[in-house]
């Protein structure tokens, strides 16, 4: 085993798109193991849009990383060596860790064993049935609770939650509409993961975007997984149903920018409707229900879910700014060995 770490490290707060001079990858000496804890070889690190609100001096739901540290990431990786009882060498374990080849944790902390006897990859505990899985699971099953015969919005709907949470809805007996970047994803939107109707917001203005959800939607919505906030969301709010609900999961348009706002909002007083925000750490102690769901609808061949693994820590910037740039298909996902 090497002793040297290679780690992407955050050296300047982005103002906007995040740019190389904001980030330095080093290599650094492992440290010492200290009684208790156990060091992880990273094998794959989940790129998430969440990461660029940790890497902003703001007040938010966690600490933002700070100036110096490696970027905050989830991983999944192998126990190399550990002087913690319950973990020993060899054994797999995911965890919120950092974009490094090695994280050093201990027991009790963020990282947990998994047995990926079950799966055809780990990377799967980064996607279907990790936070991202479970996001599509809860969002849909306990904010939503669709009903036969609904009309759910989806928007970012071929990204990694939205394609999942389509196809929940689908399996609820919804009429499921999807927006996203572009025909080729609004193909595989309706040809990959059976939603109803597709709509492309790229290039549109918030007018021509509410005709093509008045078209896709003529008897309005009831249910919005919204992930992306902006012109899109203030589309949508023009279609609402009475007592609709919206499940605020993300508003990706907003990550690099001023906060857009939302400029319909007297539509949710019109329609008595709902809007939650939801953070997927609220279902903390039901990961272990959710993650199973979500198994087993793969294992019956119920639930299409797509990864893109970028590969190596020196392409650790470029492919988390594909999230952005919407050039991912599937779970964005870097790997490390
Ligand atoms: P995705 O796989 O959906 O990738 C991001 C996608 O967002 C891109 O492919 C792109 O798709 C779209 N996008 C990026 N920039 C813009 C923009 N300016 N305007 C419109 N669309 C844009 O990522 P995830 O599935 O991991 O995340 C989706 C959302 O869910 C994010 O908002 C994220 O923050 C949120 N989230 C929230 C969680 C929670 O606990 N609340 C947990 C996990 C995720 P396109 O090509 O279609 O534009």
């Amino acid at each position: 085993m090497t002793d040297r770490n290679r780690r992407f490290l955050l050296k300047a707060r982005p103002n906007g798109m995040p740019k190389t001079s904001d980030f330095a990858l080093v290599e650094e000496a492992l440290p010492d193991l200290q009684p208790g804890q156990f060091l992880i070889r990273n094998h794959y690190a989940s790129l998430d849009p969440a990461i660029r609100g940790w890497l902003d001096d703001a007040p938010s739901y966690m600490p933002p990383v700070a100036l110096g540290d490696p970027v905050r990431a989830s991983t999944v990786g192998v126990v190399a060596e550990s002087k913690a009882e319950g973990f020993k060498a060899g054994d797999w374990v995911m965890g919120l860790n950092a974009i490094e080849e090695y994280s050093m944790a201990q027991a009790g902390g963020f990282s947990q064993l998994i047995d990926i006897g079950n799966v055809s990859s780990p990377t799967h505990f980064l996607s279907v049935m990790g936070a991202v899985g479970l996001t599509a699971y809860f969002g849909v099953t306990e904010i939503l609770k669709p009903e036969a015969g609904q009309t759910m919005l989806v928007s970012g709907a071929a990204g990694a939650v939205g394609s999942l949470v389509g196809q929940l809805g689908k399996q609820a007996g919804c009429r499921v509409i999807g927006i996203a970047g572009g025909p080729a994803k609004c193909a595989r939107l309706t040809d990959d993961y059976g939603f109803d109707a597709a709509i492309d917001y790229r290039g549109k203005s918030a007018e021509a975007l509410s005709d093509e959800i008045g078209a896709a939607a003529p008897k309005g919505i009831d249910l919005v997984f919204e992930n992306v906030g902006g012109i899109g969301l203030d589309a949508t709010l023009l279609h609402l149903n009475r007592f609709a609900r919206v499940a605020l999961c993300g508003l990706i348009s907003e990550y690099n920018s001023e906060h857009y706002g939302a400029r319909n909002l007297w539509q949710l007083i019109v329609h008595s409707a709902t809007v939650r925000g939801f953070l997927i750490s609220e279902f903390l102690d039901r990961f272990a229900e959710g993650a199973a769901a979500m198994a087993k609808l793969v294992g019956e061949g119920r639930l299409r879910f797509d990864e893109h693994i970028e590969e190596g820590i020196d392409n650790a910037l470029p492919a988390f700014l594909r999230l952005f740039e919407g050039s991912n298909q599937g779970k964005m996902i870097l790997k490390l060995i």
